[in-house]
């Protein structure tokens, strides 16, 4: 088995245990809250066999996974996951945003680690489902502008010891209790600690471009050197030439002028596979193109958005030439956040935020979409 062939998950039918030890939901600012270890009450999950392909999906309570020591996933990282949100629409409505997307990936991300693909749909049906069972006590009518955190993840958990690609796995979601942001945080502006060359995130050839565990724990060593320096996030670069290439777990877009003063959003491109493509960063792209491109609003002139490679040689040159408008990250968890220093080689560099226009649009745009102000295809109501 290469990790290639499509196996059918048929979600149709799924079988449903209730959890008959429900848990309370954490008080609003509780240390229980902030803790992020709560999970809701149920989980949906299918077991893979490589004899059976995969059998019927189940919601459980919520609970630990019934797993050996020597299953392939904690030997050899064979795990791949997901992140998105459930949101109460200012409506009242429970909305997910472009989950077919995130399955999608998934589907990319468990190619690359050899676990079994699936019908990304399917994996939709399982997510919605659980919302739906879960969504109204963890979520209530009441907490409008509010969401909780879905984590879906796939593990190889053949017991086989051997190094071989697992011929059993588990794909399972949970729903995580989040703490709430204020809306006004990414008016503050995140600080940025640049990576160093013998600490690369990804590189070519590597599986920068797929969402599986083993690209993140290494990424723990400059993740926690950055909180230790009074930053908030590493500053992912690559090569000689420092090109820019990621934050944290979010995106990176420079807004810069050309000589010609056309406004221009810059970010990396997917092409070279380091790159992972967040469902934030394509819908900013798309919003943008289909917005922006030509015509003006009041608010932003017209915006060209580039993918290509950016280095922090150019940056700074912008910099010093007064071409540089600002540079913010976009993620499922940061959302939409303007950088207000990077902290690179021993200097910290101030960045301008004359972008603030754009980033509020592009906020509201999406907040818009994800809660309900505005309808559109990208909402997907539970
Ligand atoms: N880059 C990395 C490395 C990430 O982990 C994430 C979070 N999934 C993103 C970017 C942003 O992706 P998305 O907009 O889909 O959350």
């Amino acid at each position: 088995y290469d990790g290639s062939r499509p196996w059918k998950l048929d979600a149709t039918n799924i079988k449903v245990t209730i959890n008959k030890n429900p848990r309370t939901v954490p008080d609003p600012g509780s240390a229980e809250e902030r803790s992020q270890k709560v999970c809701s009450d149920h989980m949906v999950s299918a077991v893979w066999t490589l004899k059976d392909g995969w059998q019927q999906p189940e919601i459980t309570p919520y609970g630990p996974l019934p797993i050996m020591p020597t299953a392939n996933v904690l030997h050899y990282a064979t795990e791949c996951f997901e992140g998105l949100k459930l949101y109460r629409g200012m409506d009242g409505k429970l909305r997910l945003f472009r989950p077919l997307a995130n399955c999608a990936r998934m589907v990319k991300s468990a190619e690359r680690i050899s676990l079994p693909g699936f019908e990304p749909e399917a994996l939709v049906e399982m997510i919605r489902r659980l919302c739906a069972m879960d969504g109204s006590k963890w979520l209530p009518a009441h907490c409008r502008g509010s969401f909780l955190y879905i984590r879906p993840a796939l593990i190889g958990t053949d017991p086989c010891l051997g190094f071989e690609v697992p011929k059993e796995a588990l794909l399972y979601v949970v729903i995580s209790y989040w703490p709430q942001p204020s809306y006004s945080d990414g008016a503050r502006g995140l600080r940025l600690l640049a990576s160093e060359a013998e600490e690369l995130r990804a590189w070519p050839g590597g599986t920068g471009f797929a969402k599986i565990g083993p690209n993140y724990g290494p990424a723990l060593k400059a993740h926690g050197r950055a909180k230790r320096t009074g930053c908030d996030q590493v500053l992912w670069l690559y090569g000689e030439d420092c090109q820019i290439t990621e934050a944290g777990s979010s995106n990176v877009f420079i807004v810069r002028r050309e000589s010609n003063r056309q406004l221009q959003m810059v970010t990396p491109p997917l092409e070279g596979g380091s790159i992972l493509a967040g469902v934030t960063r394509q819908s900013i792209l798309e919003l943008v193109r289909a917005r922006l491109s030509g015509d003006t609003t009041k608010e932003v002139g017209p915006v060209e958005s580039i993918e290509k490679n950016f280095t922090m040689g150019e940056l700074l040159q912008d910099l010093s030439d007064g071409n540089l408008e600002g540079v913010f990250i976009c993620g499922t968890a940061a959302f939409v956040t303007s950088i207000s220093v990077i902290e690179f080689r021993g200097r910290t560099i101030e960045l301008p935020n004359n972008n603030l226009a754009l980033v509020s649009l592009l906020r509201k745009w999406l907040f818009d979409i994800m809660y309900g102000g505005e309808k559109s295809e990208w909402a997907d109501i539970i």
